[in-house]
């Protein structure tokens, strides 16, 4: 048995106002006057000179505001990069994300792209990177996919959904400034918060756990029960202490995997441009059989905090339609392997996942 060898990330910068010193931290790291720094940056905050005017800019540096929008697709991320060598004398200095998944993940791929040859859908997979992106920070503004430790960036491709998976991958530095996530919408708060808390369920149940996924497993769900069903907590410690859940439940899922609920949503996502964190919900919400306990807590979470989850995403679909969103779902086979075992072929057959969808 060969054990995996992960990398993570190898600074983190964590704090109340942490955000002050990226430029600091930039600085030590500027390639030349003609290597610029690019930030990716939600464009939810293109009007906000609260935050953008921290960023000090330099030469040639360039702030490019994305939209959260949509996920990321692998055609956006070769547009930018793209952008990008047109924009720049040299090659940059560094990528730095700021916002959430969304542009975590582009600023992984953007910066892997900028050193590797071809098209982000060429990576698309496990180790198919063959050079070492640029330097790449991560500034996370909402809390609960984990994306700021992962080593993966997911692509939604013109073939699938999958990420591109490498050693490659992960931030070279990491700022955690929970002061970045108080504009979060009550919304959007619960759903990318839930999804950490389905990485701790999926990950705590599932047959690939070990003693170093359970550890940040339990300390990731801990918190969630803190943050999302006790009401002691103030604004500033519950943000800091979701920031801190997000980390620990990437963390578990680095040496385990997701399970039922993230095969489907990929299912959901790549069919209907569901967006990950509604469309786990949306999925987890209906999967009492495989995760009792888990669903239970669920319920009472989204009972506490008045959410309304959209139905009858499904109810308009084709055979065609259906048959699309079950061939990406049983395509994530670690998952199924994961979620229930190796013999799960013979518990989730497309007739079982037509029968689960059908419900949402
Ligand atoms: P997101 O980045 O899609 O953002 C959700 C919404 O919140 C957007 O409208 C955005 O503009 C808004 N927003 C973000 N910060 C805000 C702030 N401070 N104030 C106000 N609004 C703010 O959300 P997400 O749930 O963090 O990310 C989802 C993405 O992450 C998906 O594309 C998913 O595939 C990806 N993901 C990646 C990994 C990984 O390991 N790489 C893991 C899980 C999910
Ligand atoms: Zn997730």
């Amino acid at each position: 048995m060969s054990y995996k060898n992960f990398p993570m990330v190898p600074r983190v910068i964590f704090g109340r106002g942490s955000f002050n010193q990226l430029n600091d931290v930039l600085a030590s790291k500027r390639l030349g006057i003609n290597a610029p720094f690019i930030f990716l940056v939600d464009d939810v905050f293109k009007n906000n000179s609260w935050l953008t005017s921290r960023i000090q800019l330099s030469y040639d540096d360039k702030i490019i505001f994305v939209s959260a929008e949509e996920e990321p697709k692998t055609s956006q991320v070769d547009d930018l990069v793209e952008d990008i060598i047109l924009m720049s004398k040299q090659r940059p200095s560094g990528v730095i994300g700021i916002g959430g998944g969304t542009l975590l993940d582009l600023a992984k791929a953007v910066s892997i792209m900028l050193t590797n040859e071809g098209s982000a859908k060429d990576y698309q997979g496990w180790d198919l990177v063959k050079s070492k992106a640029i330097y790449h920070v991560g500034v996370p503004t909402i809390s609960g996919t984990g994306a700021e430790v992962s080593r993966t960036t997911v692509l939604t491709g013109p073939e699938k959904k999958l990420g591109i998976n490498s050693d490659f991958t992960p931030f070279d530095q990491v700022i955690l400034d929970s002061e970045l996530t108080r504009g979060v919408p009550k919304d959007q708060w619960f759903y990318t918060g839930m999804d950490c808390y389905i990485h701790c369920i999926e990950s705590l149940t599932g047959t690939y756990l070990n003693a170093f996924s359970e550890s940040y497993g339990n300390m990731a769900l801990d918190l969630c029960k803190q943050i999302f069903l006790e009401d002691h907590l103030s604004d500033i410690e519950s943000q800091e202490k979701l920031m801190m859940a997000s980390w620990h439940g990437g963390m578990s899922i680095v040496y385990s995997q997701v399970g039922v609920a993230h095969a489907m949503s990929y299912g959901l996502s790549y069919l209907l441009g569901t967006k990950h964190g509604i469309g786990n919900c949306i999925v987890f919400d209906h999967l009492e059989e495989f995760y009792p306990e888990g669903v239970k807590l669920f319920k009472q979470m989204k009972a506490e905090h008045g959410i309304v989850l959209p139905k009858g995403l499904c109810a308009d679909l084709s055979d065609s339609d259906f048959n699309v969103m079950i061939k990406v779902a049983l395509s994530l086979e670690p998952l199924w392997e994961n979620a229930l075992g190796k013999n799960w072929k013979k518990i989730i057959t497309p007739e079982k996942l037509k029968s689960l969808y059908q419900k949402m």
